[in-house]
């Protein structure tokens, strides 16, 4: 009897075992393709946001760059003002969301013709910029460079940019085809571009400028942004000096890019309190040239110092404190102001 007990509990067991592991691998199975679908939406999200904060950062540091570019008097390179997106600044496996995002309103026969598998999209044309003063908008499809097709478009830009007087584009707006010829300019071509990141800040290698996301939510005015990419930009002007940036590589929807030591002598050039103090001087400087009045730009410090109260008196890193930094603003901004009413 107890025998009988013993083999039927086991087969019971035996059999429980069996049922729960298959409803765990069927369950696992779904949420592995839910973790996959989910994966494609928190990464549209992620290069929609880049998107959009490179179109806000640009109409910002385009007047900065522009009616400075006496500073930049060692770049060579020509500027045109609009901002791209490419199917090659994103990883591949990015590609469908590329085409999802950017490519979904061509007709079919246009991949077919020019021999590619996407094309280039402009995100953004400053104001009063060779691109602005062509016609080219938002939106528009690049079909040509220079009159060949758009593969390897960075390549190709940056060649323009450095070798040719014009930058010549064929592009689709809606079922229009449309050319356009632009002269190029002389700018400070710096690349101030957006940094996925939670944590406020902004950095300068030399080449970029990198705004991170969280500094662009936490500013509230053009100002605010203004004085940040000013403080930058300094830095690159004041204290890199080499110039090699171009606006071909303005990368707007790669979210992987990040400040890098170009070289060997940058390492030099990191940050010390009397160089911070330099560039927010020049940063104000920079912005206000280009017409920004940057009033209230102390609000930003202000709320910083809400989430980092250690920062009003003491900065972590090497700069003096949010307190001293909103006061050396205004200092400088009431010169600059009593100069321009002389
Ligand atoms: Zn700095």
């Amino acid at each position: 009897m107890h025998y009988k007990i013993y083999i039927f509990t086991f087969l019971t067991f035996i059999l429980l075992v069996s049922c729960s592991t298959t409803v765990n691998k069927s369950y696992e199975k779904e949420i592995s393709i839910a973790e996959k679908k989910e994966i494609l939406v928190q990464k549209k999200i992620l290069i929609n946001e880049m998107a959009k904060a490179s179109v806000r950062i640009h109409e910002i540091s385009w007047p900065i760059l522009l009616s400075n570019r006496e500073k930049c008097k060692n770049n060579k390179k020509k500027s045109y003002g609009s901002l791209f997106a490419d199917v090659n600044d994103l990883p591949k496996e990015d590609k469908k969301i590329f085409l999802t995002l950017f490519n979904s309103n061509i007709d079919p026969r246009y991949f077919y013709k020019y021999q590619v598998d996407s094309f280039p999209i402009i995100l953004s044309v400053a104001k009063d910029s060779p691109a602005h003063h062509a016609g080219l908008l938002k939106n528009d499809i690049i079909l040509e460079i220079n009159e060949t097709n758009t593969q390897k478009f960075r390549k190709k830009l940056l060649f323009v940019l450095e070798s040719e007087k014009n930058l010549k584009f064929k592009i689709l707006r809606g079922k229009k085809e449309i050319k356009v010829n632009m002269t190029g300019i002389k700018s400070c071509s710096y690349n101030v571009q957006v940094l996925p990141s939670g944590s406020p800040n902004a950095f300068a290698d030399g080449e970029k400028v990198f705004i991170t996301m969280a500094a662009i939510k936490l500013a509230q005015t053009k100002d605010e942004l203004a004085f940040l990419i000013g403080h930058e930009l300094a830095h690159n002007i004041l204290h890199y000096k080499n110039f090699d940036a171009s606006e071909a590589n303005l990368l707007a929807i790669d979210y992987l890019d990040k400040p890098k030591i170009r070289q060997i002598k940058s390492i030099i050039v990191w940050s010390n309190e009397k160089r911070e103090i330099e560039a927010d001087i020049e940063g104000i400087h920079l912005a206000f040239k280009a017409g920004f009045s940057l009033e209230n730009v102390n609000d930003y410090w202000r709320r910083l110092s809400v989430f980092n109260p250690e920062l009003i008196k003491k900065s972590v890193n090497v700069y003096k404190s949010n307190a001293y930094r909103a006061a050396l603003i205004n200092k400088t901004l009431k010169k600059l102001k009593d100069k321009a009413n002389e």
